[in-house]
């Protein structure tokens, strides 16, 4: 692990950073010297394990503070407080910030190194963690817009200080990232943090934002202003998320990554040039002050863990509406636009109104009071689809026919950012370690939103639906289809970094959707909305885990061995479910061919010949017995449609061979015969195979392997089922499953 270069600074000159260029930086790293230069931090508190990913161990009952009841004098159990200062050239796109930062130290140790995240600093040069994982592991972002000269952005540490003393820092790279990233960064204090004691930084920073990427940024006027401050790392203590002793929880900003703080309050004033419109996160304090052709716009807000903020001189005038629901403080709702997407701005409000309801009546009232949500210009798309807390980007797009793609991906971006704003906002949880817990929970919960008003995905675009083409497609069915359910390089609990490729990460999204509405349909949507109601209760400004979900969902399920496979399969592990029904046959029982030992004792042989006879006997016997099953042979079967076949002398013995492939799944097998009985069997064992056997009078009509649609993540559902006769269903899957145009959609939807 290269903790090198790391440009050492004195205490006594703690100055401006020399940036010195990828190449050069690497020579320096190259060297043990650097490697040497690195002293060991002054408490000996460790950092997170470089591959740390989905915890096994719940959290304790008292971590992060204890359950919140609301009836504390705050939401959250504060441990920050950030008062900013941030002043905009929004012709070179720099901000010029001084902030005083107060840290708790909750641990029962002193504390001599702090952390910082400098996230702009993956945008620095191809040197950064970000990048690197870009060219060096294939990784894709999005667009993957290419950087031009003059299009870099970093951020810059100009002063440190502890009680007006300079304090030296050092970069880091807790994950092993290359020596030249500079997004961590090591505080070594002058003064120990006493355990249950606070301190207060005082920094000065430079940003220069780079051409909008990776959801910050400038695209002419428009300025995304995130992950743009000096920001302090998570002290986590025993009995949170797995942790056995204190240990500092900082990663790289890696590609895939997004982010972990610890909740606080943030006071910030930005100060732009007059004419420019401003939106941030948290609530506006009084009307912005006008001074000497610029304007300062101070929010505030506590209970969050991010502070984000935006600002255009192009944005029209904005939208804006109140939301006022039961349990929660009037929300005003604003959406800010420029004039080339007015269409899209009613779309963004309604939606955001629909979520703000639907996420308060199914996980608890929305707790602050505002929410603000910017629609990007033509050009600054890598700014759209990203949350902050209280504040979000959605889409921009050319057309919003209703019915349309178009218009289905602006409301679900929209339904999908504002919903982060409870997993991750509001649950905060560890993005880096556990990023399914954000995205794959918000994923799914959205998706629940669209299934209930009983909306269907369009894969229509404006052009086909003016052609009449109104083909719709069920979501989750749309999720199952680009959940890569077969033999999945990642269990979805791996942290966000240490994954096979791009496409893995993805996953995070659609198979974490299609694994919770796997366990939906096995335990039920009642237990399964209570037990996310619990979940969000029990844990809500808390920072849960994987192993705090799954003891909510066993507790509330009732089902624990149920979770807890689904869980070992799929969240630790990455197994594929793979049944199906492998041979179904359904014969006559004629009389045996052979010697037979008689009442008499005597052997007598029946062979072929004599065997016809009485075949042809018995069957002629049992129509003159039975004058009713010329009509019968007319019946049809209520449910597949086939004619039942005509009943006879004879028995039929059915078969059913089913073969697993992949995990070990609860399993129901359906037959139905032609005289309208139905045998149901369960296969719950470890076997890789099973075989059923029946000896009915009646001939089998067909065998289906989960007819109830429990098993949403077997891989394939077409060989699930088996008729005798053909009939349509498999055929109509198989259009259904034709909706891979929902690929497209998918595409959109993934990675926001
Ligand atoms: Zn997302």
């Amino acid at each position: 692990m290269a903790l090198g270069l790391s440009a050492c600074h004195p205490g006594e000159q703690p100055g401006r950073t020399a940036l010195p260029s990828a190449a050069s930086a690497s020579a320096a790293a190259s060297t043990a010297a650097a490697v040497e230069r690195l002293p060991p931090s002054l408490d000996g508190i460790a950092l997170a394990a470089p591959d740390a990913s989905a915890v096994r161990q719940p959290s304790s009952p008292q971590a992060w503070g204890g359950a919140r009841s609301g009836r504390e004098t705050t939401l959250s159990d504060r441990v920050v407080d950030y008062q900013i200062e941030a002043k905009l050239d929004p012709e070179a796109h720099t901000i010029e910030g001084k902030q005083r930062l107060s840290w708790r130290n909750r641990s029962a140790v002193p504390v001599r190194s702090v952390y910082l995240h400098l996230y702009l600093n993956a945008f620095e040069g191809e040197g950064s963690t970000f990048m690197s994982e870009q060219r060096r592991l294939g990784f894709s972002f999005r667009s993957e817009v290419p950087v031009k000269k003059g299009d870099w952005g970093f951020i810059e540490l100009k002063k440190v200080q502890q009680a007006g003393v300079a304090v030296p820092w050092h970069f880091v790279q807790p994950d092993g990232g290359p020596a030249t990233d500079r997004t961590v960064v090591r505080l070594d204090l002058p003064q120990a943090v006493a355990p249950g004691g606070s301190t207060t930084l005082d920094i000065d920073f430079f940003d220069q934002l780079p051409r909008v990427l990776a959801r910050t940024g400038y695209f002419g006027s428009f300025h995304l202003v995130g992950q743009w401050f000096p920001k302090i790392a998570v002290l986590e203590l025993p009995g949170e998320r797995g942790a056995l002793v204190p240990r500092w929880n900082a990663h790289e900003f890696h590609l895939h990554s997004e982010f972990y703080a610890d909740f606080g309050s943030y006071d910030v004033r930005i100060d732009v040039p007059e004419g420019y419109t401003v939106g941030a996160t948290g609530e506006l304090q009084g009307e912005p002050k006008k001074q000497g052709g610029r304007v300062v716009h101070h929010y505030v807000q506590g209970d969050v863990h991010d502070f984000a903020w935006t600002a255009d001189k192009r944005f029209a005038p904005p939208l804006k509406a109140i939301y006022e629901g039961e349990g929660s403080p009037k929300v005003q709702v604003q959406v800010l636009y420029p004039p080339e997407y007015a269409h899209n701005a009613p779309v963004v409000l309604k939606a955001t109104l629909d979520a703000l309801a639907w996420f308060s009546k199914t996980l608890g009232p929305y707790p602050y009071r505002t929410v603000t949500a910017v629609v990007p210009p033509f050009n600054a798309k890598e700014a759209g689809g990203m949350e902050y807390p209280t504040f979000f980007t959605a889409d921009s797009y050319a057309d919003q026919t209703p019915g349309t793609l178009s218009h289905f991906g602006q409301e679900f971006v929209t339904i999908h950012e504002f919903g982060h704003g409870y997993f991750y906002g509001i649950l905060a949880s560890n993005e880096f370690e556990e990023p399914f817990l954000d995205e794959g929970l918000n994923e799914f919960w959205d998706q629940r939103m669209i299934h209930a008003r009983g909306q269907r995905a369009p894969v229509a675009t404006a052009a086909l639906k003016r052609l009449g083409v109104g083909t719709t497609v069920d979501v989750f069915e749309a999720e199952r289809l680009g959940a890569g359910l077969k033999d999945p390089p990642d269990g979805l609990g791996q942290n966000s970094w240490h994954r096979h490729s791009s496409g893995s990460y993805g996953s995070v999204y659609s198979r974490t959707a299609t694994v919770l509405r796997d366990l939906e349909a096995q335990i039920g949507s009642e237990k399964l909305e209570l037990a996310f109601k619990t979940y969000y209760q029990r844990w809500k400004f808390r920072h849960p885990s994987t192993a705090d979900l799954r003891e909510v969902l066993a507790e509330v399920s009732g089902e624990p061995a149920l979770v807890q496979r689904l869980f070992e399969q799929h969240i630790y592990a990455s197994r594929s479910v793979d049944d199906r029904v492998e041979s179904f046959k359904s014969v006559e029982e004629l009389p045996l061919l052979g010697l037979q030992l008689g009442p008499d004792g005597r052997r007598s042989e029946l062979d072929k010949d004599a065997r016809a006879k009485q075949v042809d006997m018995l069957r002629a016997q049992w129509k003159k017995d039975h004058p009713a099953s010329a009509q019968a042979a007319k019946k049809k079967d209520p449910q597949t449609g086939e004619t039942l076949a005509e009943p006879g002398p004879f028995p039929y013995r059915t078969t059913v061979v089913l073969r697993r492939r992949g995990v070990a799944v609860p399993q129901t097998l359906r037959v139905r015969f032609a005289d309208g009985s139905v045998e149901t069997v369960r296969w719950d064992d470890q076997q890789s195979w099973a075989r059923f056997s029946w000896v009915k009078p009646a001939k089998a009509v067909s065998a289906e392997l989960d007819p109830e649609r429990q098993h949403y993540l077997d891989l394939n559902q077409l060989d699930n089922s088996r008729t005798l006769k053909s009939d349509g269903r498999a055929a109509r899957r198989i259009a259904s499953d034709a909706g891979s145009l929902l690929q497209t959609l998918l595409a959109l939807v993934a990675t926001l």
